[in-house]
């Protein structure tokens, strides 16, 4: 255990599984250590769940289902996740400090999460009162009235990665509480730390027992039982592509419905009309950001020909500017990775990168002065990729950015939909018509247009081809959490 952490809820004891509103030992008895991803010290000793946990903890829910909770009115349900809402922002700064050292984000980005949590909370406690269904006029002989309702589907198993749990899970957490669903939620080993640390805080604030569960557990045993569960309604899975079609082929097992946010190749085209101040920096955090963990990271960086060479040289040198160390530090831009298996995987990349005849241009080691035990590698600029590439292909989940050149409009929209994914794409230029036509002809779930990665709550956020379905945030997330139901009454 760490000597030099010090954090209230790093105490030394061992995480225990929130199942039906009780802190407990997994059914195994088994534990598994959770690492700072700085210096590579044991934070933490957490619960291992398993099959017979999901079991336990899916019984709670359903048990809580259709228990009192399902007589809270959406006010009701509104004025907790207010509450909860509340207590966030009391308890933010000890909270945003976990996550970084629990995945290694920089604390000058875990902070920014405050307003962006508060913001989730408060937008859906508002969609909590808005759930409605319609009068439909029916042509059949005789007397009868037809109308719609909304319930909630039931039971929900959330899945979700290490990349951001902080955030991941507030997207499957507020809208089962804005519906009236009840939810099991499986963080991943790499970075279960913040959701236990916010189950806390929620029952503070009054979350009824066995409305939220949390069980965090490896992927292959706890996950998988909640993706295949007889009793799951529902799935709100985060996280790879591989492991987002096993979820999708469990579901078939009780046909439960499933939305799958995968993986990423994201297009990021430069035109060359476009302004080179903000499309350098630009350009590099759409892919550095996070260090590279970010699913619709820009990792394949399209400029246009005339501009090419110039640009990464440029590129180059906004990298080496970048200050890479450990995320408690704020002068820290981009923290460790956030594990020694995707240190491995980035470095493996790197030198893949190579083998194929690419050139590093600038990064691809490991910083100067980084602390031993960290997970760290340089933001990497790669030039002279081509679009078939490995590297441009296959999603690394790191600070490596591959810049492509491209000669005309229609060859950046080719290249850009030359992928096997569609999650993020975007664009810089400052002809507006260029904005709007090659836009419409990417094919992502989301494109940005002179920005990258800005997202709100109240915003959908939504993919295309195999970086998955179903939508989050926006007016229409609620809705997957409810189902339609068809009422008749015969009135005469
Ligand atoms: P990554 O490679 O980024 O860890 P994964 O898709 O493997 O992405 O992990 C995302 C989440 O899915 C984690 O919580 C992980 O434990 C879980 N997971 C991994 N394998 C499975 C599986 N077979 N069934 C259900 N969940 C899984």
């Amino acid at each position: 255990m760490s000597k030099t952490i010090s954090h209230p809820f790093l105490d030394g004891r061992p995480k225990r599984l929130l199942i039906g509103g009780e802190w407990i030992e997994a059914a195994s008895g088994e534990t598994f250590d959770v690492f700072n991803p700085s210096t590579g010290e044991v934070i933490a000793t957490v619960a291992r769940g398993g099959a017979e946990d999901i079991d336990r903890a899916v019984a709670a829910a359903r048990a809580a289902f259709e228990g009192p909770w399902s007589e809270w009115k959406p006010f009701d349900r509104q004025t907790l996740m207010l509450k909860i809402a509340d207590a966030i922002e009391r308890e933010f700064d000890d909270l945003g400090r976990l996550e970084t050292l629990d995945m290694g984000a920089p604390v000058a980005r875990t902070s920014l999460f405050k307003r962006w949590m508060l913001q989730t909370l408060r937008y859906y406690a508002a969609q909590a009162v808005s759930i409605k269904g319609e009068v439909l006029e029916n042509s059949v002989p005789g007397s009868f009235f037809s109308y719609t309702v909304k319930d909630p589907v039931g039971v929900v198993g959330g899945i979700i990665p290490w990349n951001g749990p902080l955030i991941t899970q507030l997207w499957s957490i507020c809208p089962t509480l804005a519906t009236g669903c009840t939810l099991v939620l499986k963080p991943a080993e790499e970075a279960p730390l913040s959701a236990l640390r916010l189950a806390e805080i929620m029952m503070e604030a009054g979350l009824p027992a066995g409305v939220i569960n949390i069980v965090p557990g490896p992927g292959h045993t706890a996950g998988a039982a909640l993706a295949a569960h007889p009793d799951v309604d529902k799935i709100a899975f985060t996280g790879s592509t591989a492991t987002g079609r096993k979820i999708v082929e469990a579901s078939a097992s009780n046909m439960k419905t499933v939305a799958v946010e995968l993986g990423g190749k994201s297009p990021d085209i430069v035109f060359d009309d476009a302004d080179l101040d903000i499309a350098i920096p630009g350009a590099a955090m759409a892919c550095f950001n996070n260090t590279g963990q970010v699913c619709y990271a820009g990792t394949r960086l399209f400029v246009q020909r005339g501009i090419h060479d110039a640009f990464v040289e440029r590129l180059g040198a906004f990298a080496k500017t970048l200050r890479v160390g450990d995320a408690t530090d704020p002068q820290t831009q981009l923290g460790p990775l956030a594990s020694q298996a995707q240190l491995d995987r980035v470095n493996g990349y790197l030198a893949i990168a190579e083998s194929e005849g690419a050139r590093i241009v600038s990064g691809g080691g490991r910083p100067a002065g980084a602390a031993e035990g960290g997970y760290y590698v340089e933001p990497t600029v790669v030039a002279d990729v081509s679009n078939s590439m490995r590297i441009a292909r296959e999603e690394i989940f790191g600070p490596v950015v591959s810049v492509i050149p491209f000669d005309t409009e229609a060859d950046a929209i080719a290249l850009a939909n030359d992928t096997d994914y569609g999650l993020g794409g975007g664009l810089w230029t400052s002809d507006v018509g260029r904005a709007h036509r090659v836009s419409r002809k990417i094919r992502t779930g989301m494109v940005w247009i002179n920005c990258y990665g800005v997202t709100d709550p109240s915003i959908p956020y939504g993919s295309a081809k195999m970086s998955g379905y179903g939508v989050k945030g926006g007016p229409g997330h609620i809705e997957e959490y409810l189902y339609k139901k068809t009422v008749w009454l015969r009135t005469g």
